[in-house]
């Protein structure tokens, strides 16, 4: 092997990618990190965590920088590039990014998850002209206005909290009657005067002429439509995976399959993090699946030598 081949590429710069690489300096691999946004990934958007042991309440970006300023501190190094293929030939994996090829004796994707969309009229028309999917980035923009959360996991409820702090008014929208996110939340929603609840609800429009003036709703129990008029849409419907550049085994959703050492189908390519298909997803999560496979990366370079 020539001696520019890496032991490690981690691709995502999240907080399972920056666990894995804290762990592989401290443990002498020779490791490089891909990014192509910003270290911390997904969790720069979290309006407050905590959830994450030693950090009673903090913001994501903040727990993100920590994160990134932890690994700099080890000297990992954090290239900003786009990964666009991963191929394996032989023991090597060919990571080729928007500025070149690497090798590698292993890898790790940690790339997350990105927004879901509803898919429905005037989402894509309306996107960053009264449609977000980032209350914490874009709640500032809707001081004192009214706008709907859409959604009933943790990041609705959360984000709904966020809003509720800065806007006029916040309908949370969801499409039970029940929600996916932690009861706390609900409750806390709850006590707020300037929120409302509109349940077994589904969105069938974002309306609007310059930017959006009003949803189009529908109650599924009654079946009857109406316009609700909102001058923002913030839509927290789950994530989706962005795997798009590696074709190894993927569930329904396009979430990648790991073995228990998290090791993907192909060998000497593992997953951590919110990528890995799974039903639990934390920042306390990707943090321990990063340091596990990172063990799992140092079992496999001891088994090649
Ligand atoms: P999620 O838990 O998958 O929740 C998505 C919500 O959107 C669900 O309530 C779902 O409804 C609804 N939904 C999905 N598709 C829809 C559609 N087409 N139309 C209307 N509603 C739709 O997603 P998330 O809240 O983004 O969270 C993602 C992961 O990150 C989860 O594992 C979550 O626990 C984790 N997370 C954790 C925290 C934390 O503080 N611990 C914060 C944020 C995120 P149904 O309930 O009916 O399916």
């Amino acid at each position: 092997m020539n001696k520019e081949t890496y032991d490690l590429i981690i691709i995502g710069g999240g907080p399972a990618g920056l666990t894995a690489g804290i762990y592989a300096q401290r443990a002498g691999i020779k490791t490089i990190l891909l990014e192509k946004e910003l270290p911390g990934g997904q969790v720069n958007e979290a309006p407050t965590i905590e959830n994450y042991p030693g950090f009673q309440t903090i913001s994501g970006m903040d727990l993100g920088n920590k994160m990134k300023e932890h690994a700099l501190s080890f000297d990992l190094p954090i290239e900003s590039q786009g990964v666009q293929s991963l191929k394996v030939d032989g023991d090597i994996k060919i990571v080729k990014t928007d500025v070149a090829e690497l090798k590698a004796k292993t890898v790790i994707i940690s790339t997350g998850a990105k927004p879901k969309r509803l898919d429905i009229k005037g989402e894509q028309k309306f996107l960053g002209r009264g449609v977000s999917y980032c209350g914490t980035c874009d709640g500032p923009f809707f001081k004192d206005k009214v706008v709907a959360a859409i959604g009933g996991g943790d990041r609705s409820l959360k984000e709904a909290l966020f809003l509720a702090n800065i806007t006029k008014k916040v309908y949370l929208i969801h499409r039970r009657d029940e929600f996916r996110g932690e009861n706390i939340n609900v409750e806390r929603l709850k006590k707020k005067d300037n929120v409302e609840f509109i349940l077994s609800t589904v969105v069938e429009e974002i309306k609007g002429d310059v930017k959006v003036n009003a949803l189009n709703l529908k109650d599924i129990k009654k079946g009857i439509t109406k316009d609700l008029p909102v001058e923002g849409t913030f839509i927290f419907v789950g994530v989706v995976p962005r795997n798009e550049f590696i074709e190894t085994d993927k569930d329904e959703h396009g979430f990648l399959i790991t073995k228990p050492n998290l090791e993907t189908s192909m060998s000497g390519v593992f997953a951590a993090g919110d990528c890995r298909s799974k039903t639990w997803r934390q920042v306390a999560t990707a943090v321990g699946e990063g340091a596990q496979s990172l063990a799992s990366v140092e079992d496999y370079l001891h088994n090649l030598s």
